[in-house]
């Protein structure tokens, strides 16, 4: 706490007091000073994920002003012509358990701890007043995260009155034109994080053919077609998900014929790709997070470490790999170890060029690292 790392775990307590009703913790140590207020969720095993540690309330003022330098910290960083992004980080914005995507005129509030979901009223009246969205869709997912369930998000419903909104919401990407499916889709709806891989991808691929593998709605594919790749297949096991790609590829004007949708398990995809003696020369690998608990991580490597040889194995001498993680529980120093122990396997030699995780709307409090999950290596094959 005097470190102001942000969460509180359930083993730390000593007593608790009041009902928590209004969903604030007041933290105090030993001798009843008070140490720092946040956001309180008896259910999960961080109690509390604080907001302040000098005396002040949580509340619709905090809220504002906390959006406010968000917001300026948006302006500063975003690309041209890009209208998709995060606008509040949780803990990375000092506003731990709450994200707030926006997607053009659509702003997609998400409340991640059963205690921000007791502020959502002010919360939700912060957002509409700092960034003005023409709608905003609030998603609770956080009583559902504290009991550690596996149900389904609930559906998100838009805030206020007037009960429809568009599905698929169409946003900008360096240009590039996407749709963020909001009422079904993945994390908010669009995978923000890769932002920069994306923009890495395209400036790399001219020339290349490109299998996006866990591709979700094709956005890399999408990036590498814009940036002169000759061809690029996206494989996931959603049908929803590659319906989207195919729009993505239409509405950017871009080539996408059957063959390039693959509805798939990427492990059998990619076992039989090797056993064809099939060569790329741009693979892109974007799993879901293998790791959910620390019980996972041992079970997760194995997983990272056969898919990463299977993708290895198919890129051709001079062909890129780009790899990622986003397994929080998997840290970069151990999935760099996975990935090179794979290319061992392989039997293939890489050189590592760069590491590049999420962008600059994603930002991360070095007081609370755990906030940075995304893992990006890019590699070129030697031989
Ligand atoms: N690279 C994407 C995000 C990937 S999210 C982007 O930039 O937008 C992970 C994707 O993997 C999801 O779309 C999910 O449907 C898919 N998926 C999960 N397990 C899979 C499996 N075993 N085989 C194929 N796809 C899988």
């Amino acid at each position: 706490m005097l470190r102001r790392h942000p969460w509180v775990f359930s083993g730390a307590i000593a007593r608790t007091e009041g009902d928590g009703a209004d969903g604030v913790a007041e933290v105090v140590d030993a001798r009843g000073r008070p140490l720092a207020r946040g956001a309180y969720s008896p259910d999960s095993q961080i109690v509390a994920r604080l907001w302040t540690f000098d005396g002040r309330a949580p509340g619709g003022e905090l809220f504002r002003e906390r959006f406010a330098a968000a917001r300026s910290l948006r302006r500063e960083i975003l690309p041209p012509e890009t209208t998709g992004y995060r606008a509040v980080n949780s803990e990375g914005d000092l506003c731990p358990g709450v994200l707030l995507d926006v997607y053009g005129e659509t702003a997609v509030l998400e409340l991640l701890t059963g205690g921000t979901e007791r502020w959502r009223g002010e919360l939700e009246s912060a957002a509409r007043e700092v960034f003005a969205p023409g709608e905003l869709i609030v998603r609770e997912t956080g009583t559902e995260r504290d009991q550690g369930t596996k149900r389904p998000s609930p559906q998100p419903s838009p805030a206020g009155r007037g009960g429809s909104y568009a599905k698929e919401v169409p946003f900008l990407e360096n240009g590039l034109r996407f749709l963020a499916d909001v009422s079904s889709g993945q994390k908010t709806g669009f995978f923000l994080d890769q932002r920069d891989n994306r923009a890495r991808l395209r400036a790399l691929a001219r020339g290349r053919r490109v299998l996006n593998l866990f591709s979700y709605s094709g956005a890399f594919s999408v990036a590498a077609l814009a940036g002169g790749a000759t061809r690029a297949v996206d494989v996931d096991s959603s049908a929803s998900a590659l319906a989207l790609a195919r729009e993505h590829r239409r509405a950017n004007v871009l080539s996408g014929d059957d063959s390039d949708f693959v509805q798939a398990d990427v492990f059998e995809d990619l076992r039989r790709r090797v056993g064809e003696g099939q060569r790329w020369d741009g693979v892109v690998c974007d799993p879901p997070a293998f790791a959910k608990k620390k019980s996972d991580v041992d079970r997760a490597a194995r997983g990272y470490k056969d898919v990463n040889r299977l993708a290895m194995s198919l890129v051709s001498p001079g062909g890129w790999l780009l790899t990622c993680s986003c397994s929080g529980l998997v840290d970069a120093a151990l999935f760099q170890k996975i990935v090179f122990a794979a290319s061992a396997e392989a039997g293939a030699s890489f050189a590592l060029t760069a590491r590049q995780g999420a962008g600059a709307d994603h930002p991360v409090s070095l007081d609370c690292p755990e906030g940075e999950y995304l893992k990006g290596l890019w590699m070129r094959r030697a031989r």
